[in-house]
């Protein structure tokens, strides 16, 4: 396992790319930032929202897919009172939700919104979480497909030109081997998380694409056909950032995890990933799988923008990295029915073994050291 030189990110995050001076993609990235020319940008904005508003057939010009988390929060408001966007937010309810994060979609809704919720059936839902557990030691992979796709349906069904994405994955997490590092946000499907975005991944016995049409990403080509164009917010306005957008939400009424304790949660920010408190024990499955969890994703933000030295980020990955409480682990399993040993077995087949070794409590601990290039032979 080899780390990028400037932040801390593990060359085993899937579509990961380093270059020759082992610096990741995405500090390459922030390299260009200062650089980018943000004035031509914002006019290039500008213009793709006149576009919007001139296309626009059923009265929104442009559909933004919300949880009501930091990064909605911002989009949604930016692209109404800057970009002056008639917005339709659409909202795919997880299974699970937790109570700060109703409240956060509530706060968005009651700016002055209209909103579509989504809800995939839960029962379907809960299985296919179950399934991707046991087949991608992942359960999270199968709610991403709803996710994605239903920003993408409400805009094909409703004729509303422009999809306003967040973030291009390519340029945050430096996945550059799947997505291009560009402003279009048509192409999303093409992440690894979904993988072409098709609902008959997810086909099992008496379950067909009439049971899952909300796992189903348009196709491509039909959405040019209908002239819908889908953009990545990010890319276009320079005050994005995970940071920025956190201060922005909250100034207009975000909040984030009560009682924060990274020791329960892995996570040191209070902000990231607050609708469901259950992703947590996925975030611990990543961890066991590629040696990096939601503290490394959360660090390496801070150390690319300049907050936070790479030592600092070492220090707060080591402590917390991959820490996920009891609680969490057996709610998670009460809501798929499997018993706790069941859930340690399925883990054990998962956890990369020449990463971890076993301590003297029968649990799983890092041979590598953070930040340490690590020789997994
Ligand atoms: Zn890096």
């Amino acid at each position: 396992m080899r780390y990028c030189r400037k932040c801390i990110q593990p060359d085993t995050r899937p579509g990961i790319v380093f270059d020759g001076e082992n610096i990741c993609s995405a500090c390459r990235a922030r390299e260009e930032y200062e650089r980018i020319n943000w004035d031509a940008r914002e006019r290039e904005l500008r213009e793709i929202a006149k576009w919007a508003r001139g296309n626009s057939k059923g009265g929104f010009d442009c559909a933004v897919g919300v949880s009501g988390g930091k990064d909605s929060t911002f989009q949604a408001l930016y692209v109404r009172e800057r970009l002056d966007l008639k917005v339709l937010l659409v909202n795919c309810a997880p299974d699970n939700i937790s109570e700060v994060g109703r409240q956060n979609l509530e706060n968005l809704v009651q700016h002055g919104f209209d909103m579509l919720s989504m809800r995939p059936n839960p029962k379907i839902e809960r299985a296919l979480s179950k399934y991707s557990f046991y087949k991608y030691g992942n359960f999270v992979k199968s709610l991403e497909y709803p996710l994605y796709a239903s920003t993408f349906q409400i805009a094909l069904k409703f004729e509303i030109p422009l999809v306003v994405q967040g973030e291009n994955p390519a340029i945050t997490l430096g996945i550059t081997k799947f997505l291009e590092s560009n402003g279009n946000a048509l192409n999303w499907n093409n992440s690894p998380t979904v993988a072409g975005g098709n609902a008959s991944d997810w086909f099992q016995k008496g379950m067909g694409l009439k049971d899952l049409l909300f796992y189903q990403f348009p196709d491509v080509e039909e959405l040019k056909k209908k002239n819908i164009r889908a953009i990545y917010l990010g890319y276009y306005v320079k005050e994005w950032s995970n940071t920025k957008n956190t201060e922005f939400s909250v100034s207009r009424g975000l909040r984030g995890r009560p009682g924060h304790d990274p020791n329960k949660t892995g996570k040191t920010n209070p902000y990231f990933s607050i609708d469901v408190d259950l992703k947590v024990v996925n975030q611990m499955l990543k961890y066991l799988k590629f040696g990096f969890g939601s503290t490394t994703d959360e660090v390496c933000y801070d150390i690319r923008e300049g907050r936070m030295t790479r030592r600092e980020g070492t220090e707060l990955v080591k402590k917390y990295d991959g820490k996920c409480s009891d609680y969490y682990i057996r709610e998670w399993c009460k809501y798929i029915g499997i018993t706790e040993e069941e859930f340690w077995k399925v883990v054990d087949k998962w956890v990369n073994k020449k990463l971890f070794e076993r301590d003297e409590w029968g649990r799983w601990r890092p041979k590598f050291k953070v930040g340490e290039d690590f020789n997994e032979e």
